[in-house]
Parts: structure tokens; C-alpha cells; sequence
């Protein structure tokens, strides 16, 4: 009789190890890279590519310290590998994973594009708002500012290139129906920002990066009560899309 024992367990159980730091975590927590017949380095956002794999957390320090060792021995086989290039290419991946990611909700007709139809989804319940970085005069408005600063928020590219994705000439907001795609939406950006922290500026300018940018107010929230203070923690939205902002240059 046959048993059926490890085989049986979904693949995004699976334990995984950094290349990086070593730490052992669920494969759905990391970034995978499969190498190329050339022993060149390729980034598999999706997460299910053929080719031998090896994984490491989406932050620069730990893609850093896997350049120094630690593929080529996940990989076995000599790899080399430049920390900065290898950041920027799991950034501008992820960033694309995102692009898919939204083209996929729209056309399951789970996002509501422009303020009004993004307000009104928000209102009755929408995990996520994509707020273009040259959004300034949008994120004014209310239940876009509160959506921001609960967190449910999240920034990557500009008007005119998300109503590219989106179908019409400019999309300064669209919020995201779906719970699922608005998870792996918020994944898939973030790992692209964790991935590029620690690159040079110069460097991210060079590659042509987009801008992207994770909002995590409700941590900033959470201390404010810690400190016995009124006083606002929460950045306001126009601090947002400065900041956003910032990060093109
Ligand atoms: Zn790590």
C-alpha cells in the first residue's frame, strides 16, 4: 500500500530557506529564483516556474548575502551574481506581478476605477485602494485618506500608465474588490519595495524602476496609544504622496 506523506501537502506549505540568512519559513514568504541554463539568475514572481529554485526573503540584506554564497550553494553550481542588479531585478518583477495582478482583477470585474466608483467600492467594503503616485488631489478626499490610513493602501506607477492597465487615458485610484487579488496585489508590491530598500538611489534611477510604495499606517496608529498621546502619528495624505514621490528620484 502506498502512503501518501509530504507529496500530499500543498505546495505553498512547504518550508523553504533563505539563501540569504538561512532562516526556514513557509515558501509563500519568499521570493523565487531559478536559474537559467546559462547559470543566469531569473526572478519567479509567480512563484511556480520550472527550473531549479532557490529562495530568499524580498529584502536587500538578505539578496545581498545570498550574491556572497549562499545561491551557489542553494543552486549548486557557481553563480555569480551582482546584489544591486540582482534587487532591482526581484523589485522590477514584482512590480510587473503587480501590473498582471491588476489586469487580472479588472478583467474578473473586481476593481472600480476613477474616485467616485473607487469611493463608492471602498464604502461598501473593498480590501484595497491602488492610489497612483501623482495622485495628489485625489487622496484628499475621505474614505481615500481613511483607506490610507488604515492601511488599506497601497502605490505603484502613475495616472496615465494604471489607465493604461486599466483602459482609459489616466486612473488616479482604483480600488480592488477581490480579498485574494488585493492580498497578492499587496505582496507582490511590497516585496518589490522591501527587495529595492536597500539599492542606491542612482542605481534604481538608472534601471528605469518604477515608483512603488506600501503604506503601512495602521502600525504607526497602534503606537500612538502606547505613547498616551493625541497627537497625530498618521502622516496625512498629502505626506503620502510626497513621499511616494520622493522615492522616484
Ligand atoms: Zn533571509
Amino acid at each position: 500500500m502506498m502512503v501518501i506523506e509530504d507529496s500530499a501537502k500543498p505546495a505553498h506549505k512547504r518550508e523553504r530557506t533563505c539563501a540569504g540568512c538561512g532562516e526556514k519559513a513557509d515558501a509563500a514568504g519568499f521570493v523565487r529564483l531559478v536559474l537559467g541554463p546559462a547559470c543566469e539568475i531569473a526572478v519567479d514572481a509567480a512563484g511556480g516556474g520550472f527550473g531549479r529554485g532557490a529562495h530568499v526573503h524580498g529584502r536587500f540584506a538578505c539578496i545581498a548575502k545570498a550574491c556572497r554564497g549562499g545561491l551557489s550553494r542553494a543552486f549548486k553550481a557557481q553563480v555569480q551574481a551582482n546584489a544591486e542588479a540582482l534587487a532591482i531585478e526581484v523589485s522590477a518583477a514584482f512590480l510587473r506581478r503587480a501590473d498582471g495582478l491588476l489586469l487580472a482583477a479588472r478583467r474578473a470585474g473586481a476593481t472600480a476605477q476613477g474616485a467616485d466608483e473607487a469611493r463608492a467600492a471602498l464604502a461598501s467594503g473593498a480590501p484595497l485602494v491602488v492610489v497612483a503616485v501623482d495622485a495628489a488631489s485625489v487622496v484628499q478626499r475621505s474614505e481615500i485618506a481613511r483607506a490610507i490610513a488604515e492601511g488599506r493602501a497601497c502605490a505603484w506607477s502613475t495616472k496615465s500608465e494604471l489607465g493604461r492597465m486599466l483602459g482609459r487615458e489616466e486612473v488616479a485610484v482604483c480600488a480592488v474588490t477581490d480579498a485574494r487579488m488585493a492580498a497578492a496585489i499587496v505582496r507582490a508590491v511590497s516585496t518589490a519595495d522591501g527587495a529595492r530598500s536597500g539599492v542606491r538611489v542612482d542605481a534604481t534611477s538608472e534601471s528605469g524602476l518604477q515608483v512603488s510604495s506600501m503604506i503601512r499606517l495602521a502600525d504607526s496608529r497602534s503606537t500612538k496609544s502606547d505613547r498616551g498621546e493625541g497627537a497625530e502619528q498618521t502622516p496625512s495624505a498629502e505626506q503620502f504622496v510626497r513621499r511616494s514621490g520622493e522615492e522616484d528620484r
